[in-house]
């Protein structure tokens, strides 16, 4: 799928994004196609090597520069390093997508305090941390769009990834209490929830499963969706940038779901074993 089938190239002209977590995985495809639509782009994660190869790719296959930044959400002084460095490169930050995440298997029953922290530090914390550093910009500029990466019907629990599912569920409420607090601003806050979308990362790090047989990780979610079949990254990236955009200029505060009918479906988020 090509962005730009749906989208013009000048959708984002203009606007300057921070993607974190866009080195990989849905991250990436929202990035990608964030630069298609003309956005000024910077990825972020702590991997640098990861960085830079994706960067690479996202110019391959849009043809426009993006840039990168190596950073962890989890640390307030390398997140303002990473707005000094968006604002000398491109300008203003305004739209920034919180999609990383660190998520792994633990029954609940063993969960750790330090497990949990590890989670929740990561995944809202570090929502919270880089919004607040990126909002002041938005607020002077009187516009902006804030999107962040959650999960279908978390308020119905995550076996499994009770951390994630807790830190997730902060996120939506923050997304609320952010888009009323800052709409007055010009700011739209919104959420996207994906159903399972195949990605190494989720493969490796939440399955526990090996990243040679992505597909298979997934096989037992294909066939829940109502549409069936599992997402693509790509799928999940054009509504991404669909609520970045001007053409959803009067939504904010939402959770918008994409999972291809599988919320409708009964049990939810199965346990996961191994
Ligand atoms: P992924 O490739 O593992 O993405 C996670 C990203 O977060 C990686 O790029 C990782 O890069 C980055 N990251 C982790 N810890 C970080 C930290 N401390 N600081 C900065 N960056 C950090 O997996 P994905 O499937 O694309 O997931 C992306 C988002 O979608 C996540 O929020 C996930 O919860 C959500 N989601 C995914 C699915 C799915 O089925 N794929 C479904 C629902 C929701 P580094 O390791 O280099 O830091």
């Amino acid at each position: 799928m090509n962005i730009r089938r749906f989208y013009p190239a000048d959708l984002l002209a203009g606007e300057v994004a921070v993607v974190t977590g866009g080195g990989s995985g849905l991250g990436y495809a929202i990035a990608r196609d964030l630069v298609a639509c003309g956005a000024d782009v910077v990825i972020t994660s702590r991997s640098a090597p990861r960085l830079e190869e994706a960067e690479l790719r996202i110019v391959e296959e849009t043809g426009r520069l993006c840039a990168s930044f190596p950073c962890d959400i989890r640390k307030d002084d390398e997140i303002a390093r990473l707005r000094d460095y968006t604002n000398s490169r491109f300008g203003k930050g305004s739209i920034l997508v919180n999609n990383a995440a660190a998520n792994f298997h633990m029954p609940a029953e063993r969960m750790t305090r330090r497990a949990m922290e590890t989670v929740v530090d990561i995944d809202l914390m570090g929502t919270f941390a880089v919004t607040r550093a990126f909002v002041p910009d938005m607020i002077e500029a009187r516009r902006g769009a804030i999107l962040s990466i959650t999960v279908p019907s978390v308020n119905r629990g995550f076996p499994g990834f009770s951390h994630a599912g807790a830190a997730k569920a902060g996120i939506i409420s923050l997304t609320g209490s952010w888009a009323r607090e800052w709409g007055r601003y010009g700011i739209r806050v919104n959420a996207l929830a994906p159903g399972p979308v195949p990605t190494e990362g989720v493969t490796v790090n939440m399955l526990g499963k090996d990243a040679t047989d992505v597909p298979g990780a997934f096989a037992e979610h294909s066939e829940v969706a109502a549409l069936g079949g599992l997402g693509t990254p790509e799928e999940i990236a054009s509504a991404a940038v669909f609520l970045c955009s001007p053409a959803a200029s009067w939504i904010t505060g939402v959770n918008l779901t994409v999972d291809g009918g599988m919320e409708l479906s009964t049990p939810l988020h199965r346990p996961v074993t191994g």
